[in-house]
Formats: structure tokens, sequence, C-alpha cells
């Protein structure tokens, strides 16, 4: 399977964990030897590219740091090297989408840092949103229909203002926490969940998306961020309960088929948990694609 990273994701001086992540998750992949895994480095999507979800005064403001408000409008310090770090992340996420469109099954890219951005600002830690340049990417590339599948703990509004109004692009959300909650629509159909019921809430959403077989990419933001302990999470969401989530969304988008690409999103160390902790709940991801695509035990 393979799995996008650069250290370029990282290349900025910004101590958060947003970035920090993917660094170490990619250490922590690597140490903990899985077989069938195969790193590549993505390239950085041009300026253009970026244009095609973003307008060009943000984009512009990113790279320069001026207007200051606009450049750090994803609520971090900017960076000079954000720009290259946000372009060279979502790069990752276009490219593991398009390696599981042309090539089925699953990809990925350990980016962070998507699913909150807008047209013209960033939000939440977010800069420039990864699954709408991936989405509208696998739609220029022949895709006829593109599933957004956000499980990270907070809602993905910025992602659901981007698909608005198109064709071929729909967002299933199941979040535990209401920042960034948006009004449910056909198009973007958003269950807020928590404790006890997340598990069964997850399988209800998923189990709800008609003709599945249909489907001809799943873009799935992995965040880990709704374990009670992972920083912004719910009682009760568990190690086991995340486990048992990705299985379901493996073993569901194996039964019909369906080619995958995930990025593993939110999940931070402010709720308690170490960064190699945090970096083991993401591992379950992993492992479950690794399980479902037949490359581990
Ligand atoms: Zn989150």
């Amino acid at each position: 399977m393979p799995v996008f990273f650069s250290d370029a994701f990282n290349d900025v001086t910004i101590h958060f964990d947003t970035f920090m992540k993917a660094v170490a998750l990619h250490e922590h992949l690597r140490a903990a030897g899985l077989t069938g895994l195969t790193f590549g480095a993505p390239r950085a999507l041009t300026v253009a590219e970026l244009c095609t979800v973003h307008a060009r005064a943000y984009v512009d403001a990113v790279a320069v740091g001026e207007p200051l408000d606009l450049a750090a409008s994803n609520g971090v310090d900017w960076d000079p090297g954000l720009l290259t770090a946000a372009a060279t992340s979502s790069g990752g996420v276009v490219e593991a989408a398009l390696h599981a469109l042309e090539h089925g099954g699953f990809a990925g890219s350990l980016s962070s840092g998507l699913h909150h951005a807008r047209r013209g600002a960033g939000a939440g830690y977010c800069t420039f949103n990864g699954l709408a340049l991936a989405a509208f990417a696998a739609r220029r590339a022949g895709a006829g229909r593109v599933l957004v599948l956000d499980l990270d703990a907070h809602c993905g509004g910025g992602t659901a203002s981007l698909i608005e109004g198109t064709t071929g692009i729909e967002q299933v959300d199941v979040s535990v926490s209401s920042y960034d909650e948006y009004r449910s629509t056909e198009q973007a159909r958003l269950t807020l969940s928590g404790g006890a019921a997340y598990l069964g809430d997850v399988e209800a959403a998923i189990d709800a998306i008609a003709a599945p077989g249909s489907i001809d990419l799943v873009l799935y933001n992995a965040g880990m961020d709704a374990h009670t302990e992972a920083g912004g999470g719910s009682r009760g969401v568990s190690t086991e309960v995340l486990a048992a989530r990705e299985q379901m969304v493996f073993g569901w988008a194996a039964s019909h088929g369906l080619p995958v690409a995930w990025v593993p999103a939110g999940g931070y160390t402010w709720g308690g948990l170490t960064l190699d902790e945090v970096c083991g709940l993401h591992r379950l991801t992993v492992e479950a694609a690794l399980y479902h695509l037949g490359l581990a035990a």
C-alpha cells in the first residue's frame, strides 16, 4: 500500500501537532515494521492547482504572509515555509487519491490540516482543504462519484462548503464535537454522535450510503480525535472502539471493491496522550487497511 509522505510536510518552525505529527507517524510506522507499506514523496501542488479550490488572494497571502490576518487565518502563526508545507501536504492527499483511483485498492498520505479550510481563508488549524482538492482532482481524472467519509471528531464544515452545489462529490460525516457544524443536506450528511452510541452511529451512517458499488473513490478522513484522551474526544470512545471503526470502514470498502485514499486527520497530545500514543491510534487505520488488502494478519 503506497503511503505518501515528505519531510516538507513539516518544513516550518511552527511547533504544533498538526505539523509535527506527520514526521513522528512516519517514523512510528517504519519502526513498527509493517509489511506491505511503500513510502513515496509527493510533489507540492502549484498555485494554479490550489486555486481550483481556494481563492487566489488567500493563496497569495499564505505565500507571503500579508495580509497577516488572512495568512494566519488557519489559527496558527504564519511561517515562511507554510505555503510549501501545506501545498505538499495537500499534494500527498491528491496523489493518494489519484493512485487509488487509477490502481484500485487503498493508498494513504500522512497529511493533516484539511477539512475546516474554506475557499477564501483557513480555519481550525487547516490551511488548504486537501480533501476538496483531492475530490476535485479525482473528478477531473474521470471519477464520476467521489465520497468523502469524514470521521474526525470535528465537523467537516469547510469541505461541505466547498462541495456544495457541485455534482459527483458527497460527504458522510460523523462527529463528536459541534465545532464547524453545518446544516446537513442530502449531499453532505452530518451526524453528531458520541459516547456509547458512537460505533453504532458510524455503522448506520455507512449503511445509509446508497448504491455504494457506484462510488469511484472514497476519501477517508480518519481522525483519531474522537478518542477519549486524544484531544477533543468523547468519553467512552476507546482505542478498541476506534480499532473496530477502522475494521468496519475498510471492510465495507473492500466488500464493495471501492478504492480508498485515507489521511490521518485529527489526533492530538493536549488530551493527555503522548505523541507516540497518538501515532499508535493512527496505526489502527494503517493496520485495518493492510488487513483488508490481505497484507497483514
Ligand atoms: Zn478534529
